[in-house]
């Protein structure tokens, strides 16, 4: 881990803090108001108060514990070396009981020291055993070439810990495969090097004795469920060389660490969640910005520059955007180190632009103490600006999450963070920026106009509380099984036994596979029949990637996933690149390319679409009276027909340009609910608004889903109706964007009466009107957020709760 929370100080967590490849710049001792005071000040500013909670995170002292008696001294000495004099309480736990045989996952905050917790036992089992191995598995080559420093500064011997991924020289990796002990690699290598190539690795994985997953809460969704059986395949080498290896996952705090890593190896884990390492106390507010004022008018209330994110959308409420801007100036004028960390690049630089503004009309030439940080800086600027910032010379820095892999700075006075950042993860390791040693820091979360940012400032429970947001993953895709299938049949021929190891469906898919010629079956087992292996992309999703490119240049900006392509890539599209502009020339699609150019005009453009949705299965369902709860599989057509161009600074729609795209058919996993017309008119819903009521509750819905789920709202699809022809009904499904799910619509129907009940709330506590982006209204919506009825919205999911059991 590259970043540092509120432990920064005590030895234990060095090996942490010396894993990271980055600078850490600490700035002198705050010269500023107290937290509290400065929070006083910031609310004084408006008529109304946009403070919708305090939190006072105290201090916390860590819980030290001895060291392990199995722990050898000289692993003790060489921990001791490195500033570490006794392990935390959560370290020891984990780490004996991964020595003891158990498969653990540790799921405790940032920086609370992880990685000691699966060296300690690794390292100590080499040091006893001079012929076992250790297999580390990072889901970045950086963050595995932070670990092998750390790994490598503890000098012990023997060990010979080493990279293996795409860079290894080819002179390297022999050495590696026969004399590294301590191999830390990523899971594309373990499935396109290792596995394929197991013959090499016999010996290696003959002694293998434990399997590191490090940071595992980012194996999610269809990747998340490809690496579960890399895992599978690689526990099958290990049992046909005779090793049975202990799994030690390292996780974000999450909701139920255990299930999640259970899925992804395939095995019973044990979870660690109690985080004895020590923290600074903190102050957290959670702010919504205002409404705006009914008479102020469209075209006031928009931000100076587009930012990509809502355009589109009739704001009511002040943008986060201008609300940290002032925040910051407010924060910077105290003489207050602040940092801000806003989503966008652009958005990053339209919040120093708006704070410098503000700043230099009431003091000319304090603007100059604020300044924007985003990915792409070329090293000696980023180190300028570090050291401008702790020399006091800069006090305020707007930034992208770009910081986070650039350097580590710690000690702030307050950090303002500009919409919630996805996950808890990433929201207690950016809050973590503030505060140094025996100081307490102010943090706080300025809500975005979203639904999921509404819910939160009003439920800080589902911040401070315990985590509900869990890694979901789905194992029995059949669009990851076979494919993996097939790779495990390339490895080795398939037998009955294995089948049981990859799971419910397993058999299914080999006959498939049977059927396709892929595989042969005889009567030893299941054979792959080509000379070459199966190609399979683990990070492949919704189609091949189509390749953005600049058509004067021909340099590749980057790509967007199939399923994406033609919503944001289609002729005449604005798209946004790390926050610079481009307008599609041209959508190829047999080539799988889109030719842009830069342009930055006046106008933004949204696609529109037709879906067509037919149920091909129930899974699972539950009969509530007048609702019905349902998880089953879909076939979800859709086409992108048309596009708009809306005026930027107004919203106004230019005019609509017609598509000719082809459709696109997607069978996946949905959640649905019906309800029966009587219980809508019961509840006070008149007919003709039946469809703006389940729409509205299907936007709001899906914004939702991040809260019990790690997932991107962009990630899941809606579709409602008032009747559809497959539930004789009023019906609003949740799909799964993604080929064969990915576990999100699954998690929906797990956690349905939470989901809706949370759904519910963040539409009723909006203080809007009649519908906006905080609450019903979506960005990606195919039909133009038409039709939508807020009040009816609340009326249809206090029926569906009223009825469905908790
Ligand atoms: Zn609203
Ligand atoms: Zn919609």
């Amino acid at each position: 881990m590259t970043s540092n929370d509120f432990s920064t100080a005590h030895p234990a967590s060095r090996p942490e803090l010396e894993s990271s490849s980055a600078a850490t710049v600490s700035a002198g001792p705050s010269l500023g108001p107290t937290p509290a005071d400065l929070l006083r000040r910031l609310r004084a500013r408006g008529a109304a108060d946009p403070v919708t909670h305090v939190e006072r995170v105290p201090a916390r002292p860590g819980v030290p514990a001895p060291w392990p008696s199995w722990a050898p001294p000289e692993l003790r000495a060489a921990f001791a070396r490195r500033g570490v004099v006794a392990p935390w309480q959560h370290q020891a736990q984990a780490a004996t009981l991964a020595y003891e045989g158990e498969h653990v996952v540790v799921a405790t905050g940032t920086a609370s020291g992880k990685s000691l917790a699966y060296q300690l036992p690794a390292l100590a089992t080499l040091l006893a055993d001079p012929r076992a191995t250790v297999l580390y598995l990072a889901p970045t080559k950086a963050l595995a070439a932070d670990q092998l420093r750390a790994v490598a500064a503890l000098e012990l011997e023997g060990v010979r810990p080493a990279c293996y991924d795409g860079d290894t020289p080819r002179a390297e990796r022999e050495w590696i495969r026969r004399h590294s002990r301590f191999v830390l690699t990523n899971p594309d290598m373990l499935h396109h090097g290792v596995l394929p190539g197991h013959a090499q690795w016999s010996g290696f994985l003959r002694r293998l004795a434990y399997v590191v997953i490090d940071e595992c809460h980012t194996y999610r969704g269809v990747f998340g469920s490809h690496v579960a059986h890399v895992l599978r395949r690689l526990r099958r080498q290990c049992a046909r060389f005779g090793s049975t290896p202990v799994f030690v996952l390292a996780s974000a705090t999450s909701g139920d660490p255990s299930t999640a890593a259970g899925r992804l190896t395939g095995l019973p884990v044990t979870a660690v969640t109690e985080d004895a390492s020590p923290r600074g106390g903190v102050t957290f507010a959670l702010w919504e910005p205002p409404l705006l004022p009914p008479d102020s008018g469209p075209s006031t209330p928009v931000p100076p520059q587009s930012t990509g994110d809502h355009d589109d959308l009739q704001q009511v409420r002040r943008s986060a955007l201008r609300e940290t801007a002032d925040l910051l100036a407010d924060t910077v004028a105290e003489g207050v180190r602040t940092l801000a960390f806003v989503r966008s690049r652009k958005g990053a630089e339209v919040v120093a632009a708006n704070a410098r503004r503000a700043l230099d009309d009431a003091v000319p030439g304090l603007g100059d103490r604020v300044a924007a940080y985003r990915g792409g800086y070329l090293r000696e600027e980023r180190r300028e600006l570090e050291r401008a910032l702790l020399h006091g010379d800069l006090l305020g820095l707007a930034s992208t999450n770009a910081l986070e892999l650039g350097v580590d700075l710690i000690g702030l006075d307050a950090v303002l963070i500009c919409g919630y950042p996805g996950t808890r993860a990433s929201l207690w390791q950016q809050a973590g920026r503030a505060g140094r040693s025996g100081q307490e820091a102010l943090a706080v979360l300025v809500a975005r106009d979203d639904p999921l940012d509404t819910y939160l400032v009003h439920h800080p429970e589902a911040i401070f509380g315990a985590p509900v947001e869990a890694t979901v993953l789905d194992p029995a895709n059949p669009y990851v099984l076979a494919p993996q299938l097939a790779c495990a049949a390339f490895e080795a021929p398939l037998t009955p036994a294995d089948l049981a190891l990859f799971g419910d469906g397993a058999k299914e898919a080999v006959d498939q596979l049977v059927a396709a010629g892929a595989l042969r079956q005889r009567p030893t087992g299941w054979y792959w029949r080509h000379r070459e292996r199966p190609e399979v992309d683990l990070r492949g999703e919704g189609g091949a990637p189509v390749c953005v490119v600049e058509s004067s240049t021909g340099r590749l900006l980057g790509t967007v996933d199939g399923g994406s392509s033609h919503f944001l890539l289609h002729s005449g599209a604005v798209y946004l690149h790390q926050g610079v502009s481009y307008v599609v020339d041209d959508l190829d699609l047999v080539d799988g390319c889109a030719l842009v150019h830069a342009e930055e005009p006046d106008w933004s453009t949204h696609a529109r679409d037709v879906t067509d949705l037919s149920v091909v299965s129930v899974r699972s369902y539950v009969d509530a009276g007048p609702v019905g709860m349902f998880l089953g599989e879909v076939d979800v057509t859709s086409q992108v027909v048309s596009y708009q161009r809306r005026r930027i600074a107004t919203g106004e729609v230019i005019d609509t340009r017609p598509l000719d795209l082809p459709a696109r058919e997607l069978r996946t996993v949905a959640v649905w609910f019906t309800l029966s017309p009587q219980s809508l008119t019961l509840a006070g819903v008149q007919p003709a608004d039946v469809p703006g009521a389940l729409h509205a509750a299907e936007h709001a819905a899906i914004g939702l889903l991040p809260l019990m789920a790690t997932c991107d709202r962009w990630d899941i699809g809606g579709l409602s109706t008032a009747v559809h022809p497959d539930t004789e009904a009023p019906t609003v499904f949740v799909y799964d964007g993604h080929p064969g799910g990915a576990g999100f619509a699954e998690r929906a129907y797990g956690t349905a009466s939470a989901w809706l009940r949370a759904t519910r709330d963040a539409i009723a506590e909006c203080g809007c009107e009649s519908g906006c982006p905080s609450c019903v209204q979506s960005p990606k919506c195919g039909n133009g957020n038409n039709p939508l009825s807020k009040p009816d919205a609340i009326r249809v999911l206090d029926v569906v709760l009223a009825n469905l059991p908790e």
